[in-house]
């Protein structure tokens, strides 16, 4: 790892909604914002298709459109965006200490985290062999290569009922299994899966392997309630149970929650480190959408301007 430090005033470490945001407020108070986007840039939306409820896109976009309009408008201001991956941190000094991709060394008076959150997985080893040969935790990213084939997912969070209705439209069967006897999921969302016709619920059911030499062949469910087994032949296997907050790097300093997600002070993105503030998913285990995303990643530049022209920094 490299001790010689490139500094900057602001740091921000991620780049979805919620670092973008953080970016053009940053950038807009001549903060001169750095950022890091992370193993995949645009974050969780970069999997989506159509976004019909952030507002300002009256007829709606696509995530990874979406995410490019914030990335321009984020740029446009000067922020200085680069590729890389936070990998260890040093919040015990100031300037705070951000290692980038195990090597390169950044010194920040703020940083501001908004790294956000990525997909979980049911912990089965024959969905860990068949990742990536039919086993996938996104359908729109991998939906198109099972078009007119049938599918299997498991979950019953509003993800889940949006992912299905999606492969629905691209696959012949959609089988749905979900754990309980009913569904996480807001009504409206419940409601369009059990009426349509080409996805079926399995309920009470969990998945007791998946099946397959090389690709996925079949899903093997359990019910729960009459340990009644059944094979479903499937060509994919789509895991939809939600997801797992990107703290691990920093939590040696920053305070998290029993699930991982950062704990910030009411009403504020700050941190128990002074000048660190966190933002998005990472911190929002409630809402998670893009536009309180966002919301947050505005917080959190505020936050940041303040406390910076305070330290006269
Ligand atoms: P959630 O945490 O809401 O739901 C996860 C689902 O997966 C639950 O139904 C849960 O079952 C099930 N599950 C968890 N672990 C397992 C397991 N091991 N085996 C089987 N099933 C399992 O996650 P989501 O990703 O669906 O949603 C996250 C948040 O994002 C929510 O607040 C949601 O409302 C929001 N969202 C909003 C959208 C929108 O407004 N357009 C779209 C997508 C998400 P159980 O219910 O039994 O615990």
């Amino acid at each position: 790892m490299s001790n010689e430090a490139e500094k900057v005033h602001c740091l921000i470490i991620g780049s979805g909604p919620a670092g973008y945001t953080a970016a053009i407020y940053a950038a807009r108070a001549n903060l001169k914002p750095m950022m890091y986007t992370g193993l995949r840039p645009g974050g969780q939306l970069m999997d989506t298709t159509d976004v019909e409820n952030f507002p300002g896109y009256p007829s709606g976009i696509l995530g990874p459109e979406m995410m490019e309009d914030f990335k321009k408008q984020a740029e446009r201001f000067g922020t200085d965006i680069r590729f890389g991956i936070a990998t260890k941190v040093d919040f015990s000094v100031h300037p705070r200490k951000v290692w980038i991709d195990d090597t390169k060394l950044i010194e920040a008076d703020a940083v501001i985290l908004a790294t956000g959150a990525e997909a979980k997985w049911l912990g089965i080893p024959s969905e860990k062999r068949l990742n990536g040969s039919g086993v996938s935790a996104c359908a729109v990213c991998d939906g198109f290569f099972y078009k007119n084939t049938e599918v299997a997912i498991v979950g019953a969070g509003d993800t889940a009922c949006e992912e299905a209705i999606y492969l629905s439209k691209l696959c012949t069967h959609v089988h749905m299994i979900v754990r309980r006897d009913q569904m996480r999921a807001s009504k409206i969302m419940q409601d369009r899966v059990v009426n349509t016709p080409n996805i079926t619920v399995y309920w009470n059911s969990e998945t007791d392997e998946v099946l397959g030499e090389t690709v996925v062949e079949a899903v093997r469910i359990v019910n729960n309630k009459t340990n009644e087994k059944t094979t479903i032949p499937v060509h994919g296997f789509f895991v939809a149970i939600g997801h797992q907050p990107n703290s691990a790097v920093f939590k040696d300093f920053i305070t998290t929650d029993d699930q991982g997600y950062i704990v910030t002070a009411p009403d504020s993105t700050k941190t128990n480190i002074e000048g660190v503030y966190a933002c998005g998913d990472l911190q929002d285990k409630v809402f998670r959408q893009a536009v309180t995303a966002a919301g947050t990643g505005c917080m959190a530049a505020l936050e940041a301007e303040r406390w910076l022209s305070e330290q006269h920094f």
